[in-house]
């Protein structure tokens, strides 16, 4: 087993440590691992337990992370491994996100060097997502596999929680190309009663994505009677517009009953009235987990001409050059092309 130190740790007295990679902020005595279930104390050091451990291997679509504004159409080479520090209770990935290392057995080893050469050999493909569990609590490889690929040509994803702390997300930033980030509701309460963390370090990261330039959309799981209340919806909304900006992606994903949630599954019908709700302010809303008409395609905000059609993973540019402009109004839409 590589014994891989962490990065973000403070020595304390006694041989502990504290882990400061998220706003738990564990400490942890010898021998103990943190609320993630992947840091451990091992003889005062911390240790990434699950370095080059993989759970999820798979070339997928970009639009599966979501991602509906990079690349669009191409895909990428998705990695996973385990562990979580959040404890969603409707988490979709419980069987690898719930569980440390000792818990799972289909894990393979694999270094970053392999990881980057399938990921360079793989035609249409346009990098590495980092996703299946929480990858920040693989930090140190997913960083150690990022700057390899980069220095490759190749791009970076994270799909994240967003619950991480100040430092480690400035970092984050000098090599991660992209970030798909779960807003999963709009109120305290909800984190902690169902995540178990809270929400205003997600707001925190969210910003301080936007102001790096980094391309950043948001998914929010709609979950009936726990966050599809149409007063605090439009609330997020709205603050989506204000804090980071009228262009930002927001995907609306179809819940299902899953590990420990047993409500029912969202109805369509609140799903295309939320969002009417988000369209009337932001000019990007997607549905997803639901084949509908509305909520797939792109549009040009300026003049409504599609310019991407979508049809489950099927992706067709339709109106845009090179660039990623409209090519009807010239509206510069899909930077990332
Ligand atoms: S990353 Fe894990 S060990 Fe570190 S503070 Fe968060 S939950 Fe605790």
């Amino acid at each position: 087993m590589i014994l891989m130190e962490a990065k973000f740790y403070i020595s304390k007295d006694e041989g502990k440590v504290q882990c400061i990679l998220c706003p738990h902020n564990c400490i942890l005595k010898e021998g103990q691992t943190g609320i993630c279930k992947v840091r451990t104390n091992i003889g005062a050091k911390l240790i990434s337990e699950n370095y080059g451990k993989i759970s999820g291997f798979h070339f997928d679509p970009i639009e599966k992370k979501p991602l509906y504004h990079f690349y669009p159409g191409k895909e990428i080479l998705s990695i996973g491994s385990v562990g979580c520090n959040l404890h969603c209770r409707f988490c979709q990935n419980h069987e690898i996100a719930q569980t440390g290392l000792h818990n799972y057995g289909y894990l393979r080893n694999l270094s970053a060097g392999a990881i980057v050469n399938a990921a360079l050999r793989h035609e249409n493909n346009i990098g590495i997502a980092y996703t299946y569990n929480e990858p920040l609590v693989f930090y140190e490889f997913m960083r150690d596999t990022a700057l390899n690929a980069k220095q490759n040509g190749l791009k970076n994803v994270m799909v994240t929680n967003g619950f991480i702390n100040p430092e480690p997300l400035q970092s984050l930033l000098s090599f991660i190309d992209a970030f798909s980030v779960d807003l999963k509701a709009f109120t305290d309460e909800f984190y902690k009663k169902i995540t178990s963390s809270r929400l205003e370090p997600v707001k925190e990261t969210l910003i301080r994505i936007k102001k790096s330039d980094r391309l950043l959309e948001l998914t929010n799981l709609i979950i009936p009677t726990l966050n599809d209340d149409e007063k605090k919806f439009k609330e997020m909304v709205l603050w989506i517009k204000n804090e980071l900006g009228k262009d930002t992606v927001l995907h609306l994903s179809r819940y299902y009953p899953m590990y420990k949630m047993h409500i029912e599954a969202t109805s369509p019908k609140t799903l295309l009235r939320l969002y009417e709700i988000a369209s009337q302010e932001l000019d990007y809303v997607y549905i997803g987990n639901l084949p509908t008409v509305k909520g797939q395609n792109t549009y040009c905000p300026e003049c409504r001409h599609q310019v991407i059609e979508r049809n489950g993973y099927y992706t067709k540019i339709t109106g845009l050059d090179k660039q990623g402009n409209c090519i009807n109004c010239g509206k510069a839409i899909i930077e990332n092309i």
